[in-house]
């Protein structure tokens, strides 16, 4: 099955290629920001709607024009890039499944995306060189590129921290995984990041929960900074690290557990996300569970297509803590506290955590004997 599949690389541009690339993240942001502008009057004046095609139009007059002549001395396609992604961030708008599109920043992440056009791959050499660039880039090959890969897209990206990323997406092929004799019940959660029908419970990185410590300190030091001094630069920079750390932490968590549980099991059942989100909390720990479950589920639901696993959403209504897995007696109610219980009705003594994974296990084969639809799971 041919699939794209992204390999991300950090690289280390030149002087001059750093120059360059600054010149095309700031061309591809005014794009952006000045089309979103475009696009929000129209529709706020005259209620009419620009798509693509007239941000295009109006790009291309744009440049004609001697002050902003400027456009023209970067590789235009990504800056053309910039009004695709604009008219996707409105189609997700217009179809509910995101916010109205905000403004591009200039302290922000950077990035910029060269297609087929505009760059070479060389593959013997293993040489990547960007349109306006000059030099390959000096990439820091931390990862072999499958032999059959073919690169359609090249994402550059610049972090908080200065970093420079190569995102390169491939046309791929899959090599499928084995059937496997698994089933598993996942169930997500703040105290462990995930307690398995298993029994085993797999805890958060050490650096998710320690994370609001660490940038208590930094934070409250940059909060109280005088605007530009050179100590605000400093903090800014140690938060933004910090930041980086922890993404990076999460990441590779993320992808090693989704690997792991998609190669033992055929079936993978996980609650749906609408039920943990109910619990609100504004706290930086719990914030970065959300983005990790929900980054999680999508891990798997991909996963899962790729190597042909049934992965089971399991309803918001279903009561997985209250009852008893063994028996099926319900409990009235389950305070948060309770860590451990003992059924009344057959003995069986539970750990919260492992015996709601029982019954979403439980729950998710029901679904899928009865070949019912399966309610999805990202939410
Ligand atoms: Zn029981």
């Amino acid at each position: 099955m041919p699939i794209k599949r992204a390999y991300r690389f950090r690289f280390y541009p030149t002087p001059e290629q750093e120059q360059v690339l600054a010149r095309t993240f700031g061309c591809a942001r005014f794009a952006y920001n000045h089309m979103l502008r475009l696009r929000s009057d129209a529709w706020m004046q005259r209620q009419e709607r620009i798509g693509y095609h007239e941000t295009s139009a109006a790009l291309t007059a744009l440049k004609k024009t001697p002050e902003h002549a400027w456009l023209n001395e970067v590789s235009s396609v990504p800056v053309q890039q910039a009004l695709r992604h604009l008219n996707t961030a409105f189609l997700n708008f217009f179809a509910r499944r995101a916010q109205y599109p905000s403004f591009k920043r200039k302290d922000g992440p950077q990035a910029a995306e060269y297609t087929t056009s505009a760059f070479r791959w060389d593959a013997d050499r293993r040489e990547v060189r960007l349109a306006k660039m000059g030099a390959p880039l000096a990439m820091r090959w931390s990862r072999t590129l499958p032999k059959a890969a073919r690169i359609t897209t090249i994402t550059i990206s610049r972090d908080a921290v200065g970093r420079y990323f190569a995102a390169l997406l491939c046309d791929d092929a899959v090599v499928p995984k084995p059937k496997a004799q698994g089933q598993v019940g996942i169930d997500l959660g703040l105290t462990h990041f995930a307690s398995l029908s298993t029994g085993e419970k797999i805890a958060s990185p050490r650096a998710f929960r320690n994370c609001e410590a660490r940038l208590a300190k930094p934070q409250r030091a940059l909060a109280r900074a005088r605007l530009g001094s050179k100590n605000r630069a400093k903090l800014k920079k140690k938060v933004a690290r910090l930041h980086a750390h922890i993404a990076d932490t999460r990441r590779d968590f993320l992808h090693k557990l989704s690997t792991r549980l998609i190669s033992e099991n055929q079936v993978i059942a996980v609650e749906s996300l609408a039920v943990k989100n109910m619990q609100r909390n504004r706290s930086l720990a719990k914030s970065i569970s959300d983005a990790s479950w929900s980054e999680f589920v999508r891990q798997l639901e991909y996963k899962a297509q790729w190597y042909g696993r049934t992965l089971i959403g399991i309803d918001r209504w279903y009561p997985s803590s209250k009852r008893c897995s063994v028996c099926g007696h319900t409990q009235t109610s389950m305070p948060l506290s309770v860590r451990t219980w003992t059924c009344p009705a057959c003995g069986t003594a539970h750990d919260r955590d492992v015996n709601a994974a029982r019954n979403v296990l439980a729950a998710g084969l029901a679904v899928s004997a009865h070949g019912e639809a399966v309610s999805p799971v990202l939410l």
